[in-house]
């Protein structure tokens, strides 16, 4: 075993959205930056290894408008450029350009933190470092730098140094949330395995193994849509672990999601129900997604009162706007619907004081760890979200080495500067920098486009589905003609619109 030290001025564990996107923020700061990933890819959930598709402001498309700048607008550009399939092996390679974009920041795969240095008292620790074991190298890494990022997700690295946290739902008292328990209690959102089929041009058989479930000894054939031809996220109900520990049963809630999987992989091919003849498993995922563990303490505790009443924090640094999306405890065996969803009237804030914690002077979060209560992280958990928190935390932790002050010592107009000048979308602040040549700059052009109308259209859009139809309209648009032809009798539905 090689014995190793990495010397940064900033620290960031856990390469999900939130990690990447505060890695690339600390760097382009002019930081140096460890970025620690305990897996091969990046992305966490995003990645090919768990699958899961990123979300974020524009909600289930009620935000139409609100869409993330900043880093996680440049990989969303990125990818649509270059992978409009969304293919997941194309978008790790996006995120991994990304990273490897930045000079400033040393990435370390493979490599699982799971020692903490902290000193201080309970209610002011510092920590001093953190060591991995980057496998597959037989190299001990011990980081050391003046801030630690922990966006690992389940929060393993706050965990250690002694910050502040809380697993589960608070009492409905406690943050005055009508959507909390009477009673608090140790119930999270469970874990998922997605899968994907594809169509083998050729008739396969399936011999389910033998730890395939008998799904119709279950809820799930009446409760749960099942097609054929669905992949990846169409079955993010599978699952399961919410009244375990999603950390400590993570192979025990593994075993019980392959055996689901495979056993309604058995129910398509094998009971006679489905047109599922060619079909064949192409990928089934190995590493559960994680939906919720650990969450932090810090300054201040979002809760459902700031989602819903869109609180306007002084020190806002991201924004949301998915609604807040829990599940039952019982997950895929549950007989009522796999989630339930509460919208804010559009998008909300999210303020600094819950990206920093409350006794760790040195230590800041970013993900689906921060400081929320369960019904807040039940929105703020989708991955663009995360990423934008990530931003904000990232942006804060460069600050910081550079000023020597520890977070909640921070200046948040000079942290709002710095992200704005990193073309974050901080809702309703504008910049104020005046370094700032935006503000001094002026657009003009050569014409201006007047009206919307479609005048030749060379090809017809067949209608087989719902199709939407965007229109970046004038706030006085009187009307709107849509030209449609039909072969024979039918109904057309039309909804519109206003997102203002
Ligand atoms: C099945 C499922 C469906 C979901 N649906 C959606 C959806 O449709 N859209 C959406 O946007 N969000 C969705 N979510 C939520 C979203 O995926 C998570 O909230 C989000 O991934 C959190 O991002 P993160 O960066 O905080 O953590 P993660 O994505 O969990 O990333 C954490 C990273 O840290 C690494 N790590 C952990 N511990 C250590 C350690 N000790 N040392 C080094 N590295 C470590 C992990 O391997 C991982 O790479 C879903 C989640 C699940 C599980």
């Amino acid at each position: 075993m090689r014995n190793e030290t990495a010397r940064h001025d900033v620290t960031v564990v856990g390469g999900g959205l939130a990690g990447v996107c505060a890695a690339i923020a600390a760097a382009r700061l002019g930081r140096s930056v460890a970025l620690i990933n305990n897996r091969p890819v990046l992305g966490g959930n995003a990645s090919s290894e768990v699958r899961v598709w990123v979300c974020g402001a524009t909600g289930h498309g009620k935000n139409h408008h609100a869409r993330e700048g900043g880093i996680m607008g440049e990989l969303l550009v990125e990818n649509q450029f270059r992978n409009p399939d969304g293919n997941p092996y194309y978008w790790d390679a996006v995120v991994l350009d990304a990273v490897r974009a930045e000079p400033g920041i040393t990435l370390y795969l493979n490599t699982d933190v799971r020692e903490v240095d902290a000193e201080g008292p309970d209610e002011a620790r510092r920590i001093t470092s953190v060591t991995g074991w980057m496998m597959g190298s037989e190299r001990r890494i011990r980081f050391e730098s003046s801030l630690f990022l922990d966006c690992t997700g389940d929060g393993l690295i706050g965990h250690l140094a002694g910050a502040r946290h809380r697993i589960g739902r608070e009492s409905r008292a406690e943050y005055d949330e009508a959507w909390a328990p009477e009673t608090a209690d140790d119930i999270t959102l469970g874990s998922t395995l997605l899968f994907y089929t594809k169509d083998a041009g050729h008739p396969v058989k399936f011999v389910p193994p033998n730890f395939a479930k008998d799904i119709t000894r279950t809820s799930i054939p009446q409760r749960r849509i099942i097609k054929a031809g669905d992949n990846g996220c169409a079955y993010w109900w599978i699952e399961f672990g919410g009244e375990l520990d999603t950390v400590h049963d993570n192979e025990r809630i593994r075993d019980e999601l392959w055996s689901v999987i495979h056993g309604i992989w058995d129910h398509i091919k094998n009971s006679g129900e489905f047109d599922a003849a060619n079909m064949t498993l192409e990928w089934v995922g190995s590493v559960p997604g994680k939906r919720e563990y650990r969450r932090f303490l810090g300054d201040y505790v979002l809760h459902q009162g700031d989602i819903l009443g869109q609180t306007e924090f002084a020190d806002r640094v991201a924004f949301g706007g998915w609604s807040i999306d829990l599940h039952p405890p019982q997950g895929m065996f549950a007989t009522e619907a796999g989630a339930r969803q509460l919208y804010a009237d559009g998008i909300y804030h999210i303020p600094y004081r819950s990206l920093y914690s409350v006794n760790t002077e040195n230590l800041l979060f970013a993900g689906r760890n921060i400081s929320a209560s369960h019904v807040a992280f039940g929105s703020t958990r989708v991955m663009a979200t995360c990423a934008t928190i990530g931003q904000a935390a990232g942006t804060a932790a460069a600050l910081c080495a550079t000023g020597n002050v520890t977070p909640r010592e921070l200046p948040v107009p000079e942290l709002h500067r710095a992200l704005l000048r990193q073309d974050a979308s901080l809702i309703g602040l504008a910049s104020t920098d005046p370094e700032d040549l935006a503000l001094r700059a002026r657009a003009t052009a050569s014409s201006t486009l007047t009206g919307l109308a479609v005048e030749d259209s060379d090809e017809l859009w067949p209608l087989a589905a719902d199709a939407g139809l965007v229109l970046p309209a004038d706030p006085d648009l009187s009307g709107v003609e849509l030209l449609v032809d039909a072969d024979r009798d039918t109904e057309i539905v039309i909804d519109l619109y206003d997102p203002a």
